[in-house]
């Protein structure tokens, strides 16, 4: 199966898209995390781009589809793709359909993950991850077992995100509203998307999701 996640900055989509890769077996790609990697391991794309990403405006739509297009013809992804923070523009989107017809293989829902504004802000600001394996953490909804512990690797190496703060973010919901929230009505003509309260727990946001997964399996 081989769903998007679509949600605003902070909306949990890595977080839920962790979870069905350990419970399904599926393949994460995230453009946002390709992209980080591409900035801290200093490549020519990486630099061309660290300013944009700081400041919460999106990358080219060319950059981001090359991503998905590369991991699309080589990961082996037996329980299927979750894209995650892609597709982000009409562009993007059309470009994902076409891409995936020449790979085979078909959409079978988006998920919204439905967010208050007010609430983004405290989820984005709150946030950590892990930097030696990712894991993804928050200050208040989902802090470590042993504090200063990451669960997972029992590294203590924490770190937050260059543009995790609130000017930013500003930037980045506006790029959503503007560039990404057209995709809703995008996928809703289509007969493919779901919504689901995001506000909830993390365990209760997993129970949606999955609520949503099996009507198309
Ligand atoms: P979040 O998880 O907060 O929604 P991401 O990790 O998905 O953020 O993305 C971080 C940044 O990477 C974005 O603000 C943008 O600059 C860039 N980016 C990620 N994915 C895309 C995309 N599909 N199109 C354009 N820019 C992107
Ligand atoms: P996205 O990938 O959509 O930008 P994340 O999954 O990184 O969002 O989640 C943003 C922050 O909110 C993280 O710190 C995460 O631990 C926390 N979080 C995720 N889902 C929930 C939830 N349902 N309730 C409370 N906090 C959450
Ligand atoms: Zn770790």
């Amino acid at each position: 199966m081989n769903i998007i996640l679509l949600g605003p900055p902070g909306a949990g989509k890595g977080t839920q898209a962790a979870r069905l890769v350990e419970e399904r077996n599926m393949v994460q790609l995230s453009t946002g995390d390709m992209l980080r990697a591409a900035k801290s391991s200093g490549t020519e794309m990486g630099n061309m781009v660290a300013g944009v990403m700081d400041r919460g405006e999106l990358v080219t739509d060319e950059i981001v589809i090359g991503l998905i297009e590369e991991q699309l013809t080589t990961a082996d992804a037996a329980g299927g793709f979750i894209f995650d923070g892609f597709p982000r523009t009409l562009a993007q989107a059309d470009a994902l359909g076409v891409l995936l017809d020449k790979v085979g293989k078909t959409l079978d829902t988006v998920v919204e993950m439905r967010v208050d504004d007010s609430a983004l802000v405290k989820r984005i600001t709150g946030r950590f991850t892990c930097g030696n394996c990712g894991a993804g953490y928050h200050e208040e909804f989902k802090k470590p077992r042993v504090d200063g512990v990451c669960d997972e690797c029992g590294k203590s190496d924490f770190k937050k995100r260059a543009d995790d703060n609130e000017e930013s973010l500003k930037t980045r919901l506006m790029a959503y509203y503007k560039e990404t929230s057209p995709l809703l009505g995008y996928y809703y003509a289509k007969g493919q998307l779901q919504s689901v309260d995001g506000l909830a727990s993390i365990e209760g946001v997993a129970g949606s999701i999955a609520g949503a997964l099996d009507t198309v399996s």
